[in-house]
């Protein structure tokens, strides 16, 4: 997706702060941080949301699952921290490419 704000983020044409990567997924600080500990998690495959899922992403996404609290840990969000996944535009999805928030710390805003 030549258009896709994070799929530049993967191709390196647009620069993030980017905490950990392998093939499947990449790991950044949030631009505009909600929370003293805000990180996206994204597929390196373009999958718009989580609408797009089929079962062919079956193992990617027990892969994403299971990677959250080892996150949350390298964080020292030893006490708890919140996922989030805004899906399609009446879900307040700003990026059409699938990331899950990861926030955490003393400021976490009300739910
Ligand atoms: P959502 O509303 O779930 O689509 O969230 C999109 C998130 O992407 C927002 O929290 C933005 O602050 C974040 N964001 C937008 N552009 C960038 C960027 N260039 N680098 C890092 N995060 C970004
Ligand atoms: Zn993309």
């Amino acid at each position: 997706m030549s258009d896709c704000l994070f799929c530049k983020i993967i191709t390196g044409d647009i620069p993030a702060d980017i905490i950990y990567q392998d093939d499947k997924i990449l790991i950044f600080k949030d631009i505009n941080p909600k929370a003293d500990v805000h990180l996206l998690m994204i597929p390196k495959a373009h999958i718009e949301s989580l609408v797009q899922l089929n079962e062919s992403h079956n193992d990617l996404i027990a892969y994403m699952m299971l990677k959250l609290p080892e996150l949350a840990n390298d964080q020292g969000l030893n006490s708890g921290f919140r996922t989030i996944i805004n899906t399609g535009r009446d879900g307040g999805q700003e990026v059409f490419h699938l990331h899950i928030h990861l926030l955490g710390g003393q400021n976490l805003p009300g739910f």
